[in-house]
């Protein structure tokens, strides 16, 4: 076989495994979450009459709901989120109304932006006010979904200090990331959460000046820039980063 012949052949088998390594994944919104493998809403409930409604609405049966919610006691407390997941029918009702999740193309390797449409980072990694700010903040409206930023394994949901209610996610290659000052936490201990799965909702909980997230790329539980990690964003809006920062 001739040289040249060789060198298009390892060329096209190169595209071929960069194609390959190329996944679809699917971003949580408003209207359509994952949870446990399942699509559905978290949504806020008053009382156990009404998740039966809006179990009805989705289609699930009630039982189901406390199945995947681990709830065997059916206590519903005022204000708690549940996951209500929807049946097919409903999903086709929804795909009828136009309504479904954005889909990306991203490698399995590759971490994507826990929220969409990110124009403005107001803190990055690095010294503040004389203490090391160890992730970046994001701007956003209470109540924005913030889902995970690779696949992996939730080793923390809890209320931490000056963090607020916080999720750790372990991924491999010992990268953790870290979602803080959410509003709410739908994710627990131990569960595996898919990129692009929502975790939490953007809230100002801890020691926060206002509706952000706190965002953290640490490997080793060294924090890195997440700048470094995150898909390019052109026209996105930073105070400085700690390349040139002063
Ligand atoms: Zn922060």
């Amino acid at each position: 076989m001739k040289k040249s012949s060789i060198c298009i052949i390892a060329i096209l088998l190169c595209c071929w495994t960069a194609l390959a390594a190329a996944e679809r994944v699917f971003i949580d919104n408003t209207d359509i979450h994952e949870y446990k493998g399942r699509l559905g809403k978290w949504t806020m409930m008053g009382s156990s009459s009404a998740l039966v409604q809006v179990a009805r609405e989705f289609g699930s049966a009630p039982d189901e709901v406390y199945a995947i919610n681990e709830n065997p006691a059916r206590k519903i407390g005022q204000g708690t989120y549940v996951f209500i997941p929807f049946s097919d029918s409903y999903l086709e009702k929804l795909s009828a109304r136009g309504i479904s999740r954005t889909p990306i193309e991203s490698t399995d390797d590759q971490f994507i932006w826990p929220l969409e449409d990110v124009r403005n980072i107001s803190s990055v990694l690095g010294l503040r006010g004389g203490r090391f700010h160890s992730g970046m903040d994001i701007p956003a409206q209470r109540g924005k979904p913030v889902c995970a930023s690779m696949e992996g394994r939730v080793i923390c949901s809890v209320y931490l200090a000056g963090f607020g209610n916080t999720i750790d996610v372990e991924h491999r290659n010992n990268f953790i990331t870290r979602y803080s000052h959410l509003s709410a936490n739908f994710v627990k201990k131990g569960d595996f959460v898919r990129k692009g799965q929502i975790v939490g909702l953007v809230g100002s909980t801890g020691i926060s000046t206002g509706n952000h997230l706190h965002f953290e790329i640490r490997c080793n539980d060294i924090p890195l820039d997440p700048l470094d990690f995150l898909p390019a964003n052109d026209g996105l809006k930073l105070l400085h980063t700690i390349k040139n920062w002063k």
